[in-house]
This record gives C-alpha cells, sequence and structure tokens, in this order.
C-alpha cells in the first residue's frame, strides 16, 4: 500500500523535476504529447516532460508537472530516485519512448499526432480535440481539453480513419501495446458511432484479427443498435464518461454534457451495454474529488449492481479549466475512497477483466492499483479494512 500512497501523493501534487532526469526524454523516453487532455498543473510549453513513469513495484504514475510541489523527480547514480522534501521516498523509471512515435503515415502526419501510448501498453487516439460544449463556456469545469490544444498543438484535431489504422499496425508492431483507448469530445451522435466504428474496424484490420482488445468512451449510447454495432467492430469493452455521480453536482459542474445526456441517460446506456457486452465489459468513468465520497461510492455500489465497473481518475485542477488554481482532496482522501470502492467491488459479482483495460494503461487511476495490489484469484480481498487497522 506504500506504492498507493505514493502515488496518490504525486498525483494530488503533481512532482518538480531535475533537469539531469530529464535527459532521454523525447528520444529514448516517452515524452508528453498532449493527445487529450492536459494534466500538469501548469503548462510548459517548449519544456518535454515525461508522461509518466513507474514505481518499484510496477505502479504507473501520471507525470503531473508542478514545479512548486514537494515532490521532485531527482536523478542520481543509479537511476531516479522520488524526493518529498528532500527525503527519499521512492524510486521511479521512465518508459522507453515508442518507435512509432518518429514514423509518418501515408499521408506524411507524424504517428505521434495521431495516437499515443497510454501508460506503458495502451494506444490511446483522441478522434477528435474540440468539444462542442465549449463554445457557450458550458464546459466541464474540470475540462482543458481546448485549451490544450490552443498551448500546445501537438496532435491533429482530426485523424484520417487509415492513418490511425497506420498508426496502430505501428505500435502493435513494437510489441508494447496489449489494449487500444478511443475517445473524443462531443459532437454529432449519429457521425460519432460511424466514426468510432470505422476506426475499430481499422485498427482491426490493420492488426488483422477478429477482436480488438480495449475499450470505447463513445458518447452514451442509449439506443441498442448503435451499441450492438459497436460491438460488433469486435472491440471488447465500452465505456461511458458519467463524470461525477450525484446528478446535482453533475449538473453544477457538467452544464453542456448534463443538458445533452443526463444522469438518468448514462444509467440507461450502462445497463444496456452491459446487456450487450456483458458484465465486466462496460465502464463508468468519473473524475473523483469532486463530489463528496459518499455520493462517489453509491456511484461504484449502483454501476456494480448493473454489471459495469469503474475507472475513476483523480482529478487535477488543470490550467485552461475553469477550476484552474483549486486544490484536490488530500491524499489520504483518495486513498480512502478507492480503498472502500475496491471492497465494494470485491462483495460484487462484476468480473475484474484486464483483458480490455489494466493498471498499465494509465497512470491517473489508483483504483485499479487497488485491485491489482488486492488481487486474490483475480478478485479484491478486503482492502478498506486493512487500511482501517
Ligand atoms: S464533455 Fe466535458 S470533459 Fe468531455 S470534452 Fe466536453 S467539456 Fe471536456
Amino acid at each position: 500500500m506504500k506504492s498507493l500512497r505514493l502515488k496518490a501523493g504525486l498525483l494530488v501534487d503533481g512532482i518538480d523535476v531535475d533537469p539531469a532526469a530529464l535527459q532521454g526524454v523525447g528520444t529514448r523516453f516517452k515524452e508528453q504529447n498532449h493527445g487529450l487532455f492536459g494534466w500538469d498543473m501548469v503548462n510548459h510549453k517548449g519544456l518535454n516532460l515525461p508522461d509518466d513513469f513507474v514505481l518499484s513495484d510496477g505502479t504507473v504514475v501520471q507525470f503531473r508537472y508542478n514545479p512548486v510541489s514537494p515532490y521532485r523527480l531527482q536523478a542520481n547514480n543509479n537511476g531516479l530516485s522520488i524526493l518529498y522534501r528532500g527525503d527519499v521516498a521512492g524510486h521511479a523509471k521512465l518508459i522507453p519512448r515508442p518507435r512509432f512515435y518518429d514514423r509518418l503515415t501515408s499521408s506524411g502526419h507524424p504517428m505521434r499526432k495521431i495516437a499515443q501510448i497510454g501508460g506503458e501498453d495502451c494506444f490511446f487516439v483522441c478522434y477528435q480535440n474540440y468539444c462542442s460544449h465549449f463554445a457557450g463556456n458550458e464546459q466541464c469545469a474540470f475540462c482543458n481539453l481546448v485549451p490544450t490544444k490552443k498551448t500546445y498543438d501537438a496532435v491533429l484535431s482530426k485523424k484520417g480513419i487509415d492513418e490511425i489504422g497506420e498508426a496502430a499496425a505501428a505500435a502493435f508492431s513494437e510489441g508494447m501495446c496489449n489494449h487500444i483507448l478511443l475517445t473524443g469530445g462531443c459532437f454529432s451522435h449519429e457521425k460519432e458511432v460511424d466514426l468510432v466504428c470505422k476506426i475499430v474496424e481499422s485498427i482491426r484490420g490493420a492488426l488483422a484479427t477478429d477482436t480488438v482488445p480495449g475499450t470505447i468512451l463513445p458518447s452514451a449510447a442509449t439506443e441498442e443498435d448503435d451499441i450492438k454495432r459497436y460491438r460488433d467492430t469486435g472491440i471488447g469493452a465500452i465505456g461511458y464518461s458519467v463524470e461525477i455521480w450525484d446528478e446535482a453536482y453533475y449538473r453544477a459542474i457538467c452544464p453542456g454534457k448534463a443538458r445533452a445526456t443526463s444522469h438518468e441517460d448514462f444509467v440507461e446506456a450502462i445497463a444496456k451495454a452491459v446487456r450487450v457486452f456483458g458484465s465486466g465489459r462496460v465502464y463508468g468513468v468519473l473524475v473523483l474529488g469532486l463530489e463528496p465520497r459518499d455520493s462517489f461510492l453509491r456511484g461504484v455500489r449502483e454501476l456494480a449492481d448493473l454489471g459495469a465497473n469503474v475507472v475513476p481518475f483523480v482529478w487535477s485542477p488543470n490550467p485552461g479549466s475553469r477550476l484552474e488554481g483549486h486544490r484536490a482532496p488530500t491524499a489520504e482522501w483518495y486513498v480512502g475512497a478507492v480503498l472502500e470502492a475496491g471492497e465494494v467491488l470485491a462483495h460484487s459479482n462484476v468480473p475484474q477483466r484486464d483483458e480490455n483495460h489494466c493498471y498499465r494503461c494509465d497512470g491517473n487511476s489508483l483504483l485499479h492499483d487497488v485491485l491489482r495490489m488486492t488481487s486474490i484469484d483475480g478478485r479484491p480481498n478486503t482492502a478498506a479494512e486493512s487500511h482501517r487497522t
């Protein structure tokens, strides 16, 4: 559990960095490419920073740059240490840079502007780096999708379907990827179903397989035919970004999204998706730290009752979002909340599948670490009880 507490602290407080620890970032080691949100506490245009790093026990941690953090990534003779107020709190290694980052698609676009690797093994594509909710200043309060695109302009806003397939073929041939993850900002529903299906089919064709290991995160589809269309692409799992479980908090924090998709719509979409994809193959994605612990845990219970799993991202008050400059809850709050969520899942009947999304796929959730660290025969044990003692 020591690394869980350390990871929670690193996500909540961010991390400063010794310039010597950045040697090889962008050449030997994977750099940030700002494919979706910027998760750092401050912008750093012109400074290449690691996307993430791995603790000694294999825990993947997102790198969230904060030059005034009490944590610091420090180079030493044996590698990299994590210091907390000057004392060694752990050790880390950076993640090798995928070779496809330097390759071009047949249209001449750098593949890293099309897709990136999340964590150690996830082929990630944001199929639209724009969201219509920004137009009326009704974007989710935690979101900096559009400001991040404006600041870094590091990726193509829209990617060619064939180019995504080419990037997938290159990435998977390196042997680094186990999963895919697709997401994008909100736009016309019909177009999105069509686009997402074509992208997955393009990836499936590139991999020359019948199925695609991974997860798609489209807008909530309440039409069963649309969900079946998604399933028939061969994708392993589907998730919906519910964001906030409590309905009133959801409407306040996500005004545009809540008008387009109500809490009830999400519940209906998830229930139908479980019927189509199967229990454990559907995720409710939440932003953790913006609503009370009890409503988050109510969400975990209700999602588990529906047969769905949960991915709760640790909120970052990132630059360009309406909540820039605010503070996340303490690391202890996060550890307590995710341990209790793990306990809920331990007593549910929802299979904890990692063939479609695993703890190595990203470094900004703590729950998959709880499930991994406490797993007995593939199911979490009484993690919350051990935390209380
Ligand atoms: S729906 Fe909300 S979180 Fe998603 S891209 Fe739009 S503003 Fe951002």
